[in-house]
């Protein structure tokens, strides 16, 4: 069978810490091999015999077409891994690929997703508009532990939320999702984007059974890629769900074991629907984790300093950052987050196109994540396109200003800010 490079490190079982994890996995060690990680540009690999080809078709665990699997996507896909605490994972070409992907690996026609309201726009949309042409439907609901087991149905296979809401900054209670969705034979997938790929947040370790990402923002940390990933913990139960259980001897789960949920996760979202990621964006991707710890740390320092200064600016109303004592979210936060509380506050402003356009150093742009601080109007942007009801529901205002902090100084930040104010 075609191998991969073997990089000695057991992702499930490394002693590393995340700072060490991230820089080091995936790398495979010895005479002539690159230090850093070598991008693989091909579209296909070669068999030396039809007997190994025929093994590889069979199985799908090596190398034969670069839709399916490719070194570069997969040394990042082991990093993912690692710095999640999970037991597999795929990558994929966006955020969005990685969330649909995420819902069809355990919902089918007729099926229900359970879901927190203030999500990112884009994970709304799917909900609301896309995954019901595939009949597969949604309730969004407010981000309590009691909302969503009241939005429980006996067909909702899939609870879903972010670990830190976007823009509201909410948090959900993590444990107690995952004992809702367990009880009634459902999975927990946490969109832990804002979570720092297990930097602030490893929801595996509460209980959740899927992770997602949009590598795009934190990961790529510079702005230049876009990419997607879904990452399998190895707790989950799918005994209750009929795509796993089917089939007698033939279903997933009999064929697949413990690998069916990561299985079925490559078979869709890469094999069948194509949305592989190329390997050039597989190594900006995991260039950027190298750094995330520092970038995320240091933004997290600066979003805290910038929230409190401007809870006490006269012209500023409704600061939402959870890294706030004043926060409606800010046990919660403390309870599941560590390292800091994310890069990204909001706030309100009484002419938010007069303070965009005054701004000299933030610029006007929708990303995350960047080195750069972004600045965003959420109610005519992003989340634009949702019923008014929906945006007041995430979170969102006609007032409200999203940041996404980047690495510029404090000072610099502040002034701007001060001078956009004025
Ligand atoms: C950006 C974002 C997405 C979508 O990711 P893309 O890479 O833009 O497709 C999903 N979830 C969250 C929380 C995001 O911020």
């Amino acid at each position: 069978m075609t191998k991969f490079p073997s990089t000695e490190v057991d992702p499930a079982n490394t002693p590393w810490s995340y700072e060490t994890t991230a820089v080091q996995t995936g790398i495979p060690r010895g005479l002539g091999e690159t230090v850093g990680l070598p991008i693989h540009q091909a579209a296909a690999f070669q068999f030396s015999t039809l007997e190994e080809a025929q093994d590889e078709f069979a199985r799908n665990q090596g190398l034969s077409y670069a839709r399916l699997q490719n070194p570069t996507v997969r040394a990042l896909e082991e990093r993912l891994t690692a710095l999640e605490g999970g037991a597999a994972t795929v990558a994929l070409s966006s955020g969005q690929a990685a969330t649909l992907t995420a819902i069809l690996s355990v919902c089918r026609a007729g099926d229900h997703v359970a879901a927190t309201a203030s999500l990112f726009g884009g994970s709304a949309g799917l909900l609301n508009n896309i995954l019901p042409l595939m009949g597969i439907s949604a309730t969004l609901t407010e981000n309590t532990p009691g909302a969503i087991a009241a939005a429980m149905r006996p067909n909702t296979r899939l609870v879903w939320a972010e670990t830190i809401g976007n823009p509201a900054g909410d948090v959900p209670d993590l444990a107690a999702l995952a004992q809702i969705a367990h009880e009634r034979g459902a999975l927990l997938g946490i969109d832990n984007t804002w979570g720092g790929v297990g930097y602030l947040c490893r929801p595996l370790e509460f209980g959740a059974d899927l992770v997602t990402h949009s590598l795009t923002k934190w990961a790529g940390g510079h702005g230049s890629v876009l990419g997607g990933s879904v990452t399998a913990g190895s707790r989950h139960d799918l005994t209750r769900n009929p795509i796993y259980t089917e089939g007698g001897e033939n279903s997933l789960l009999s064929q697949r074991g413990e690998q069916a949920l990561a299985w079925r996760v490559r078979w869709l979202g890469a094999h069948q629907m194509g949305m592989t990621l190329s390997p050039h964006s597989a190594f900006l991707l995991a260039q950027g984790l190298e750094t995330l710890a520092l970038r995320l740390t240091r933004e997290s320092e600066t979003a805290l300093a910038l929230a409190q200064w401007l809870s006490g600016h006269p012209r500023v109303q409704g600061v939402s950052y959870p890294g706030l004592r004043s926060s409606p979210h800010h046990a919660l936060a403390q309870k599941y987050l560590r390292g800091g509380f994310g890069a990204v506050l909001t706030f309100e402003v009484p002419d938010p196109a007069a303070f965009l356009a005054r701004l000299k150093v933030i610029r006007i742009a929708p990303n995350l994540g960047d080195t750069r601080t972004l600045a965003v109007h959420p109610w005519t942007t992003t989340h634009g396109r949702l019923p008014e009801a929906a945006r007041r529901a995430a979170g969102v205002s006609a007032q409200t200003i999203r940041m996404s902090v980047g690495l510029e100084s404090l000072e610099d930040l502040q002034a701007d800010l001060e001078g956009a104010l004025a």
